[in-house]
């Protein structure tokens, strides 16, 4: 059997996106010790620049071994307990799977559904927690891969908060494609993915904790139901104590990768990465636009980095995908949800939000259609 080689392909679906040559250079250096001073090292960073791309001072802010679910799954089991009411903002396929979590977790959801596309309405979410006062948690998506939507997180954690209870935010296509601004909107879990913004590969969840999660965490009355993903526990590795002990064995050379993405980040710096979302967002809305091809959502609601594009009648959407990976090598998203077979996604999401994805895209789709 030979060496698997995959075809060169130019990544515009909902993540992974493209990775840029230095990530994947980096990744392919010599793996050491997961307990070695000089990998200590690098973990001190990864969490120093991870504290910068959230915009955050937490001390407990650090990349979990495993995808975006991971850091979702990490949250709800040690934030909740059986028996808690959590409020769950579902406007997409990701809010729903919040729910599952909580319910796992032992912790009773009620669901405040929005109508896809749109943002959280944060009257409804005010009128939840009135009707709802024993609630402890509120969670919800900022930006819905599903569906493009991008919610008010600083609105939505500020009412959390007003009525005593905590915010977990989804950050997974957030983080390094709009502003995100943990401390200042006080947010108090939130965790993401590497695969979208940071233009890594799959297989990290960054997370960030603040003093209230913290307390929250600390007086349980039970243990978190999950050993692997239990703070307690693998904060014994990932913490800023002098000695680091064995939980699990990091992914050593995926954390090389996300080092240097959180690098070219910094490198670029956050506003200027935000800001080059926004840019080429417009553009490929311009482009689709002129060839009769309409965004879903609402004005200022709309997600620079995940663009659901309405399938026009008579078009097929499977056919039109198949000719975009055959002729072009280029991937676009299916429609999820209530959206598959309706529309596609369109990422544009960290080495991936160019002029080159956008001329590209456009060009390639333009021809499938024909
Ligand atoms: N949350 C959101 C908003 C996502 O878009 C995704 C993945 O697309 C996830 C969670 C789950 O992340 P992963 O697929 O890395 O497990």
């Amino acid at each position: 059997m030979p060496s698997f080689n995959p075809p060169l392909r130019t990544l515009m679906g909902p993540g992974p996106s493209d990775v840029h040559p230095r990530v994947l250079a980096a990744m392919a250096r010599p793996t050491i010790g997961h307990l070695d001073p000089a990998f200590v090292g690098l973990m001190d960073d990864i969490k120093a620049l991870l504290r910068q791309a959230f915009k955050t001072r937490n001390e407990v802010t650090f990349p979990i071994s495993g995808p975006g679910s991971v850091g979702m799954e990490a949250c709800f089991v040690n934030l909740v307990e059986p028996g808690d009411t959590v409020i769950v903002c579902r406007n997409g396929v990701f809010g729903g799977r919040m729910k599952e979590n909580v319910e796992r977790a032992g912790g009773v959801a009620i669901v405040v559904d929005d109508p896809w596309t749109r943002a959280v309405d944060p009257q409804r979410l005010e009128d939840a927690l009135e009707t709802n006062p024993q609630a402890r948690l509120v969670a919800f998506v900022m930006a819905e891969t599903s569906t493009g939507a991008l919610s008010d997180a600083s609105t939505l954690v500020q009412i959390a908060h007003r009525h005593g209870a905590l915010a977990i935010v989804d950050a997974v296509t957030a983080l390094g494609g709009v502003p995100l601004d943990v401390d200042g909107w006080d947010i108090d879990a939130i965790y993401s993915g590497t695969q979208k913004c940071l233009s890594c590969p799959p297989g990290l969840s960054p997370v960030s904790f603040g003093a209230r999660a913290l307390d929250k965490l600390r007086a349980r009355k039970t243990p978190v139901q999950s050993w692997f993903l239990d703070l307690n526990l693998v904060l014994g590795y990932w913490s800023g104590a002098a000695r680091r002990s064995y939980h699990h064995t990091a992914p050593i050379n995926a954390l090389y990768g996300l080092h240097e993405a959180l690098l070219m980040l910094h490198e670029e710096g956050l506003e200027a990465a935000w800001a080059r979302h926004a840019l080429h967002h417009r553009a490929l809305r311009a482009g689709l636009e002129a060839m009769d091809l309409r965004l879903a959502g609402a004005d200022g609601e709309r997600l620079p980095q995940l663009n659901v594009v309405g399938i026009p009648d008579g078009v097929d959407d499977a056919r039109v995908r198949q000719t975009l990976l055959d002729d072009y090598d280029l991937e676009i998203g299916a429609g999820l949800g209530e959206f598959a077979g309706k529309a596609w996604r369109i990422g544009l999401m960290g080495q991936s939000a160019s002029r080159r994805h956008v001329l590209a895209c456009l060009t390639a789709l333009g021809s499938a259609m024909a």
